[in-house]
């Protein structure tokens, strides 16, 4: 009976363990590795058509993002999950291979052309249409058998809609021990979904460190009133308000509180405004939260929908599907709302809607979520006022403004609190998902405010689960790094390493470059990461 970290282990993303336990293969999460990554993943010690089951927290891409990989390599078992996760997974996976499919096929035009050899994307939508196949959705609170020596139980572990903590119950012999996975773990108070739901027992816990050393602000901001005044002070102007979304859960909590502001008549003046939902996914998603409203919906939303009331739906709210409805958005002169994908304004209509409204001193940009560094949503944020959208340079007048919701994570308390849930001793806690130093800082945490003996494994570690006992400490290899014993490789990496950190430091001093040598050197550093990035797989 054994675990082995594979991702998220002193990483954010890349959510993925693997349970060892009597010939069987249990995965647990299979997700994607989403932004900068620090420490190289070893991947499965296993071939994935070894693996027997996977068990899967939510639909978030970086735990759920590499099943279609895991089925494109033979992996031919169950994939166990709640009702609304499958539901989710069902659009969210076919989206991903959307995405991965468009940039091979964007690399292979630009690769051919300069003789290289042909990308194959990690996967395409076949890979997610048979990932999805394997999926066996399940109850909230119900305990499961899913083969021999393997019960597992889903718990609302309030995050998004269908997120779960997991718990599995592991036997072998007559030793019987009990392995709980936090999966990411709610904020209190958000909307439409329930808090989290806390567990009681465990032998050992693996759990996530997003906000391991950091509080949410303790001041509640009037979410409602802040909305009400961007849309009133826009409309007053005549101009459009267009908010760059994520499609699934930010937009969800969008229209949920736009019906509010509606009902409660918070600008009487402009009562029948019109919101433009404005992607195919966010359309989609809005869906499954409709048709999941029993299981996941808080009381709040219940009582709503048992008024005969659609939280989600209000008059004046109008859908696009296709790309020319979403062209035609542009020709309707009345002021409205613009609600559109991406949420970092890197990719999709959203685009096209900053190319037709960023330049209108009356318009408005809201951002609603957190923006990478890098991103346009970023630069936006940062006061950037000449931008580029799809070769055309744009000057930046409207105003941007930013309207943060509630998180969807638990903060350090949170966090404490869901592990201040467990009523009798755990003999081991493992903390994951959480940022190199994080990890460590909230394993300390941990052994201080509790006293259990806590610890962040590398990846690759492993654990004896029946002798509570390091097997293996996992390694710390930076990305594309050395492999141990190679001291000649060594050198010429920490070579490219010193350059790539030159690199930041010219860029670093050239903050006060001129926009357009700004825009040529970024095109430079691009070809030539463009060049040199390749996946190896
Ligand atoms: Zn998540
Ligand atoms: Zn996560």
């Amino acid at each position: 009976m054994k675990l082995t970290f594979i991702g998220a282990a002193h990483e954010v993303t890349g959510s993925c363990h693997l349970l060892q336990t009597d010939g069987k293969n249990i995965l647990v999460d299979c997700g994607m590795e989403q932004g900068p990554d620090l420490y190289e993943n070893p991947g499965l010690p296993i071939a994935e058509s070894d693996v027997d089951y996977v068990l899967l927290t939510h639909a978030h891409i970086d735990h759920s993002g590499l099943l279609p990989f895991l089925t494109k390599k033979g992996f031919k078992g169950s994939i166990f999950t709640t009702y609304a996760t499958a539901d989710l997974c069902n659009i969210m996976l076919r989206d991903s291979a959307h995405i991965q499919e468009f940039e091979a096929e964007w690399r292979n035009r630009k690769g051919r052309r300069a003789g290289q050899p042909e990308f194959e994307p990690l996967y395409v939508m076949q890979d997610a249409l048979d990932a999805i196949e394997h999926i066996i959705p399940c109850q909230y609170n119900e305990r499961i058998k899913v083969c021999e020596g393997l019960e597992v139980r889903f718990t609302d572990v309030g995050h998004l809609l269908g997120s779960a903590s997991i718990e599995v119950w592991v036997t072998e012999g007559d030793v019987t021990k009990k392995i709980v996975f936090s999966g990411d773990i709610g904020n209190i108070d958000q909307p439409i979904i329930k808090d989290p739901t806390y567990t009681t027992t465990a032998d050992y816990v693996v759990m996530e460190s997003t906000y391991g050393n950091r509080l949410h602000s303790s001041e509640k901001p009037d979410y409602l009133a802040d909305f009400s005044k961007v849309l009133k002070e826009t409309f007053d102007r005549k101009g459009n308000v267009v908010i760059p979304s994520f499609a699934v859960g930010r937009t969800q909590e969008l229209l949920y509180f736009i019906r509010e502001i509606k009902e409660k008549k918070l600008i009487p003046e402009y009562q029948d405004f019109e919101v433009y939902l404005d992607s195919p996914l966010a359309i989609e998603a809005t869906k499954v939260f409709s048709k999941n409203v029993r299981e996941c919906f808080d009381e709040e939303a219940m009582k709503l929908v048992n008024a005969g009331i659609n939280p989600l739906l209000f008059d004046g709210l109008k859908i696009s599907t296709t790309s020319d409805d979403s062209k035609l958005i542009n020709f309707i002169e009345k002021p409205k709302v613009i609600i559109s994908a991406s949420g970092m304004c890197d990719a999709g209509r959203i685009r096209h809607h900053l190319k037709h409204n960023l330049w209108r001193p009356e318009c408005t940009i809201l951002f609603v979520g957190y923006q990478a560094k890098g991103t346009l949503g970023r630069r936006l944020i940062e006061g950037e006022k000449n931008v580029r959208l799809f070769g055309e340079p744009i000057e930046v007048k409207a105003r941007i403004k930013s309207l943060h919701g509630v998180s969807g994570h638990a903060d350090m308390n949170g966090l404490l609190k869901w592990l201040g849930g467990f009523q009798l001793p755990v003999s081991q806690v493992f903390v994951v998902h959480g940022e190199d130093t994080v990890t460590e800082e909230f394993a300390k945490t941990v052994e201080e405010k509790f006293g259990y003996p806590a610890w962040a494994p590398f990846p690759n570690a492993e654990f004896d689960l029946v002798n509570c006992e390091i097997l293996k400490e996992g390694v710390k290899i930076p990305v594309k790094g050395k492999k141990p014993f190679q001291k000649k490789e060594d050198t010429a990496f920490e070579r490219l390493l010193a350059a790539g950190r030159r690199l930041m430091g010219v860029i670093g001093r050239n903050e006060g470059l001129a926009n357009k040598d700004k825009a040529k050197f970024e095109s430079q550093i691009n070809n030539l990461a463009d060049k040199w990035d390749v996946w190896d797989e």
